[in-house]
């Protein structure tokens, strides 16, 4: 299996060169050259997580060999889940919550991001690089969390991450500016996510600050969805929570399933598209946005119109005006056409917009939530289940409610839940008319009252943890203040 650029067709890199890599130089995406077909689903029945990984992952990367890949899904899924499943599908009336959020982040990106490193790592020395190597990353929130726990203190790599000073929750700013490890290094942005994904994107095509670097000695990839070794660890929960859906009888083999996914940088839904195109039986593809609903236009009327205002919402990791992996989704619907795509993407850079002509698959339903839509959802499911949704999630619940109503259609829905409610308390506090203080972990306490459970250890460590990153820069100095803290000068970032 070879890797594609959406936006060069002569060009074709192994899958560990495009793991090494991340974006290709001249911005374009890797993708793979084909969907390998699914083994019979009846065969997979029985896999754990950490088979049902090895077999996914084999098909997308045959360089590594079965020990490498082993090795690494046990390190991602055993040792750092702390022997918990790793994805549980939890039914509360009709929906099938996929829970994807029991990492050490509390997010669904730790289901990519623990295992990500040790396939970097192997890869590295495999292809000699000798270079130390720099993970530079913008956040909206999440990644950046799940990408420095995932690589702290791993040989040979650096792992910067950018994040926009207000558009995170305070939860997942204590996460980021507590970080331990030897080689993180965590810097307040003054800007907003997009800000912060262009500029870390500015970085990876300014070819003479790449070139100043190497001098230095290091050279950069990226932990963002732009790598494809985020996205296609991803597939896999989609295909385990179809087959749970079908051990516990509410779903036939091979009956199709609805899923629902809340949306940001269109990652987590485009691995679910890969998983269809694999042969895992999926009917429709919810696309749930929050009031940055962009894409809801997009599949609407093709207008992909980034000239608008970014709203800072409850579900900060969705609150993204430019959706990188869109142009993954664009290079499959128009066949590969990479003429095509690149023109939409320059136009998109120069005039903030482009227009899709192209035909959209019918599979995608697209909508969007707002905060009351949220609230209502959080406050709903609590009362009628006991059981808690973060904001993102209630995102997508509210879509595929208005999804079941305008279409009637019932079928089985998996619905992606992607962050822990633990890590957004004033919201879901706030939506369930609970008192709110102005204290964090007074919160915290209130909320694991209301599910009579415990507070995540994760979360409550937090408490006591010392604030070691406390850097802000403004947009123009990123590349700069990089250096910078590569070079040491993080005592004071
Ligand atoms: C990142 C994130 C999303 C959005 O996922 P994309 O892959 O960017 O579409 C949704 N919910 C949470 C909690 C996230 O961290």
């Amino acid at each position: 299996m070879n890797y594609l650029c959406t936006r060069d067709r002569k060009k074709k890199v192994s899958g560990m060169e495009a793991i090494i890599q991340g974006i290709s130089e001249d911005g374009g995406l890797y993708v793979p050259e084909y969907f390998p077909a699914l083994p019979k689903l009846q065969s997979l029945m029985d896999l754990s997580y950490e088979e049902l990984a090895l077999k996914i992952l084999k098909l997308y990367f045959e360089e590594y060999t079965e020990e490498e890949l082993k090795k690494a899904v046990s390190s991602a899924y055993g040792e750092k889940f702390h022997g918990k499943h790793p994805v549980e599908v939890v039914k509360k009336g009709e929906v099938h919550f996929l829970e994807l959020f029991h990492g050490p982040t509390l997010a669904f990106k730790d289901m990519a991001l623990t295992l990500l490193p040790h396939l970097l790592k192997t890869a590295l020395q495999k292809k000699g690089i000798q270079e130390e190597v720099v993970i530079l990353t913008a956040t909206s929130g999440d990644t950046g969390k799940a990408a420095l726990e995932g690589f702290r203190d791993v040989e040979g790599i650096q792992v910067v991450v950018f994040y926009p000073k207000t558009g995170v929750s305070d939860m997942q700013r204590l996460q980021m500016v507590t970080q331990e490890g030897r080689n993180t290094h965590v810097l307040a942005l003054e800007g907003n996510f997009d800000d912060a994904q262009n500029g870390v994107k500015k970085i990876f095509g300014d070819e003479d600050f790449r070139k100043e670097l190497k001098e230095k000695g290091y050279v950069l990839s990226s932990a963002n969805s732009i790598n494809i070794g985020r996205l296609i660890p991803q597939i896999v929960y989609y295909v385990y929570g179809y087959l749970r859906m079908v051990e516990s009888g509410d779903l036939r083999m091979e009956e199709k399933m609805n899923i629902a996914v809340p949306t940001g940088n269109f990652g987590n839904i485009l691995a679910a598209f890969y998983a269809k195109n694999m042969g895992l039986p999926m009917e429709k593809l919810l696309c749930a946005s929050n009031d940055n609903n962009i894409l809801t236009e997009f599949f609407l009327h093709g207008t992909y119109d980034t000239r608008r205002n970014l709203f800072l919402t409850s579900s900060p990791s969705m609150d993204i005006l430019v959706s990188s992996n869109l142009e993954r989704f664009l290079h499959e619907v128009s066949g590969k056409d990479e003429d095509l795509v690149k023109r939409h993407m320059d136009s998109l850079k120069a005039e903030g917009l482009f227009q899709w002509n192209g035909a959209l698959p019918g599979d995608f339903y697209a909508e969007y939530a707002d905060e009351k839509d949220v609230s209502q959802c959080i406050e709903k499911v609590y009362k009628e289940e006991r059981y808690l949704m973060d904001p993102h999630t209630a995102v997508a619940y509210s879509v595929s409610e208005k999804y079941r109503k305008t279409t009637g259609d019932l079928k089985p829905l998996l619905l992606a839940s992607t962050a822990s409610p633990f890590k957004f308390p004033h919201k879901v506090l706030t939506s369930l008319g609970a008192p709110v203080s102005e204290d964090l972990f007074e919160n915290i306490e209130a909320l694991a009252m209301l599910l009579d459970g415990e507070v995540p250890t994760e979360i409550s460590d937090l408490k006591i943890k010392p604030i070691l990153h406390k850097r802000v820069t403004s947009l123009d100095a990123m590349a700069e203040v990089l250096l910078d803290a590569l070079s040491g000068g993080e005592m004071n970032d």
